[in-house]
């Protein structure tokens, strides 16, 4: 596995490709988890020519959030990325992306940035937008994957860069959960143990909420209900749980394709989730 650090190396590495190769990039935060490694995996199956990137871009974290706390562990990282004989790996520095010019695409917020995540984390989508931006201008790859499990943001990024004329199908991949059901985040390992026993029964809501809401077909009440029963368990805040189509519109009970999102902390970890209705 080659590993770049600078932009200037991986326009060599990617020079180097041949020009039949399907070139696909699978963009991270690293700490890598085995959610990260099914998008990794996908690709791989497919004999793509796979570059990861491996970045925490500091514009999507707001000013009270996490930033200076998100796990790294680049070491282990690179372990797990050579088993699967990813071929490129990008960890370029902050200031390498950021003198990065990207003035040719003129970014406009898009409509789906006012909902769910969007309104309660409103530095987030222009955050993954730039980075978006930036990585997409640099690598230009053929194919990209994102996980079902940050839903909203794999139907940002695919929107965005349809929008801005970028050539990438934007592929998503199923969530990869734990055996409680809990989905993969490297967000987890801030959880105590007390507050991991919460975290483990989000799901199990999650899929209760969605047959409540097929028995009774009320989607609000069995919102309402679940709400409280969500803070019952020991949730302590709840962001939003709420019904969308899959492309994210508002659903009524008779909508096709249905998703339930939630976005609920734990103290001061937040978790988001969604599953199909
Ligand atoms: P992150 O490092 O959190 O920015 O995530 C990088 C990519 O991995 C994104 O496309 C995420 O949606 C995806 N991802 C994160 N967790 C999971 C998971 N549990 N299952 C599937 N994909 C995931």
């Amino acid at each position: 596995m080659k590993i770049c650090k600078n932009i200037r190396s991986l326009k060599i590495e990617l020079n180097k490709i041949q020009k039949n190769k399907c070139l696909s990039l699978i963009p991270t935060m690293g700490y890598l988890h085995l959610g990260h490694l099914s998008l990794i995996k996908k690709a791989k199956k497919r004999k793509e020519f796979t570059v990861v990137s491996i970045f925490i871009n500091p514009k999507q974290f707001g000013p009270k959030e996490d930033l200076d706390k998100y796990p790294v562990d680049i070491k282990n990282d690179i372990e797990k990325l050579k088993k699967l004989k990813v071929e490129l790996l990008f960890i370029p520095s902050r200031k390498e992306m950021f003198d990065y010019k990207t003035s040719a695409y003129k970014y406009k917020p898009l409509k789906i940035q006012n909902i769910l995540c969007g309104r309660y984390r409103p530095n987030y989508f222009p955050g993954v937008a730039d980075i978006i931006i930036r990585l997409f201008s640099i690598i230009n790859p053929d194919k990209s994957y994102f996980g079902e499990k940050d839903y909203q943001q794999y139907i940002f990024i695919k929107k965005l860069l349809k929008k801005l004329g970028f050539k990438s199908k934007v592929i998503s991949s199923k969530t990869i959960r734990e055996n409680s059901g809990l989905a993969m985040s490297s967000r987890n390992q801030y959880l105590s143990i007390e507050e991991m026993k919460i975290a483990n029964k989000l799901y199990k809501f999650l899929k209760l909420t969605k047959k409540d809401i097929n028995d009774k077909k009320n989607i609000s009440k069995s919102l309402i209900k679940y709400k409280n029963e969500l803070l019952n368990a020991g949730f302590t805040k709840i962001d939003y749980l709420e019904v969308r189509t899959d492309d994210l519109r508002k659903a009524n009970i008779n909508s096709t394709n249905k998703r339930l999102f939630a976005a609920v902390f734990i103290n001061k970890t937040r978790l988001i989730d969604n599953i199909k209705v």
